[in-house]
């Protein structure tokens, strides 16, 4: 597994991913207690907290879904974060990793390492024998 240092615009996303946390945190009603955001390959940044609800959408989920639906399809990174976790940052969660396998599957993610430093992987890396659409 290919790991790739933090850069000044990740940390940056991180930060993002903070504030807009921070600007609609709910730990009460509506549960919005993840924040994410994502850089694309041409620069453009999105954000987004996770919804709650029967079924509920992760940040990440709901980050992307505003990323493509602005027409971006192109992504280089990724983080979810809450500022009481390691780092602030996340681990997508299974079903996560399969979404950015499926959309994005170079897409770096941010994430701490097992000695708990911050680094970026490959979606791809982070579900080794993925499920994949099968085109006949
Ligand atoms: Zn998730």
């Amino acid at each position: 597994m290919e790991r790739y240092p933090l850069t000044e615009k990740d940390k940056e996303l991180i930060k993002i991913g903070l504030q807009v946390l921070a600007n609609n945190f709910d730990d009460g009603v509506y549960n919005h207690t993840v924040g994410c955001a994502v850089l694309c390959k041409n620069g453009n940044i999105y954000k987004g907290v996770n919804c709650d609800g029967i079924h509920g959408s992760c940040a990440e989920y709901i980050t992307v879904g505003i990323a493509i639906s602005s027409g971006e399809r192109e992504f280089d990174t990724i983080v979810a974060v809450h500022e009481k976790h390691h780092n602030c940052v996340i681990p997508p969660c299974g079903n996560c990793r399969q979404m950015l396998f499926e959309y994005c599957p170079d897409i770096k993610v941010i994430v701490n390492d097992e000695n708990g430093n911050l680094i970026k992987v490959k979606a791809r890396d982070l579900l080794p024998f993925a499920w994949e659409p099968v085109i006949c």
